[in-house]
């Protein structure tokens, strides 16, 4: 048996395993992807079942390590301090190849690789949504097995999905994780974007946009040159993806928390970066955690040393002003009654409605 929707992840290890492609990956009514089987098809052979990350623990080493860092370079689609896009350089620089997410031609979010610097900007930067994986884990082995370096970033559950399906350790692989709130449903994004900013053309979209001083601004930019921007949480989208409206069930008993990490890298926000990263934060750059963990992690980062400023700090004060490292975020009590609506009333209304009434998660 597969899990069901309170845990699983939508990872897709166990469409990528399928020898015979039998797992089709299907949208739920909130606008998940979850796996189903397809009967005709299916040689009961439940790899798809041995290869779920939430089943059965993957070994990882508790080795950790933590540091504020900044790019030394300006790295402006970046959402924090440029370290993914620091570790991808440095993977291509040496033929390798970089698994992320990015926006596809209709702006939903996808894992897709690139091979050379000047696609780097298509996987930089957080697109608050769940991405969907597809066969990239396949074509991730593929790599390996050929010899490539591999980069593959996500967040911490379909990091333990490729782990778990790849099964054997490889090398020429490295995993970079994210910390994560949590994953909103792409098709309230779908829809965000359809009612809200119909017919605008839409040309770029960043979740925090570098431009403005403010940490975190969401924008817009429209074909005609004009541009929506939000400060948060002041748009209907951010609002419920901050105060945990509509994330995937999962998320809000997170399996892929604190030490449990199957990466070798994770990346996160600097919050609070002014108490215990003072002179990096005087520098008034944006600034990333990194926790590295394991041997594989300390290498990386030894490698890109020259390319960033960066300080050791202290795990406790990071995680004090950045919970998310240990804790899965509560669920919005609305949450429920917000699905409930969008079955009886249209989009625009529902959504504003929860936003107007603000009922926050606290
Ligand atoms: C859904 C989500 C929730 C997050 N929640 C937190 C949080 O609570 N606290 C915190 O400190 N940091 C959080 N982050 C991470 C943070 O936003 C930055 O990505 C991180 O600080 C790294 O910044 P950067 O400048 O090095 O790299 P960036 O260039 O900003 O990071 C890009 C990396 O993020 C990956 N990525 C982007 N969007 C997605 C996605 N939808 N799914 C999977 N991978 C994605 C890309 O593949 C790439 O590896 C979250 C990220 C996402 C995607």
């Amino acid at each position: 048996m597969l899990p069901g929707e309170n845990v699983c992840t939508g990872c897709g290890a166990c469409k990528n395993i399928c020898p015979v492609n039998a797992i089709k990956m299907c949208t739920n009514f909130e606008g998940f992807l979850y796996p189903g089987i397809q009967d005709e098809k299916c040689i009961h052979c439940k790899r798809c079942e041995h290869v779920c990350p939430i089943k059965k623990n993957i070994e990882n080493d508790e080795y950790e390590e933590y540091f504020a860092v900044q790019a030394k370079t300006d790295e402006k689609e970046s959402t924090s301090g440029g370290i993914f896009a620091i570790i991808a350089k440095y993977v291509l620089s040496q033929g390798g190849i970089v698994f992320g997410a990015a926006f596809d031609k209709n702006y939903k979010v996808i894992h897709k690789y690139i091979a050379k610097e000047e696609q780097l900007y298509q996987l930089q930067g957080s697109k608050y949504v769940q991405s969907e994986i597809k066969y990239t884990f396949r074509q991730a082995k593929n790599f390996l097995d050929k010899g490539k370096m591999v980069l593959f970033s996500g967040t911490p559950c379909q990091i333990a999905g490729l782990r778990k399906y790849l099964s054997v350790t490889y090398e020429n692989l490295i995993c970079v994780d994210l910390i994560c709130h949590g994953v909103p449903a792409p098709k309230i994004w779908k829809m965000y974007l359809r009612t809200f900013h119909k017919n605008k053309n839409i040309k770029s979209i960043r979740f925090r946009d570098n431009k403005y001083m403010k940490e975190k601004v969401f924008s817009i930019q429209y074909g005609d040159s004009k541009r929506y921007v939000k400060e948060y949480p002041n748009d209907p989208y951010i609002w419920g993806f901050c105060y945990d409206l509509f994330l995937r069930k999962s998320c809000y008993n997170c399996m892929f928390k604190g030490v449990v990490s199957y990466s070798d890298l994770t990346l996160g926000d600097a919050w609070g970066a002014e108490n215990y990263a003072k002179s990096l934060y005087r520098r008034k750059k944006r600034t990333s955690v990194v926790i590295l963990r394991g041997e594989k992690g300390v290498q990386i980062f030894d490698q890109i040393s020259n390319n960033i400023e960066y300080q050791k700090v202290d795990k406790s004060q990071v995680i004090k002003y950045n919970p998310c490292i240990v804790s899965s975020v509560s669920c919005n009590k609305e949450r429920e009654n917000f699905f409930e609506e969008l079955k009886k009333h249209c989009f625009r209304y529902v959504l504003k409605k929860y936003y107007y009434k603000g009922v926050i998660n606290k």
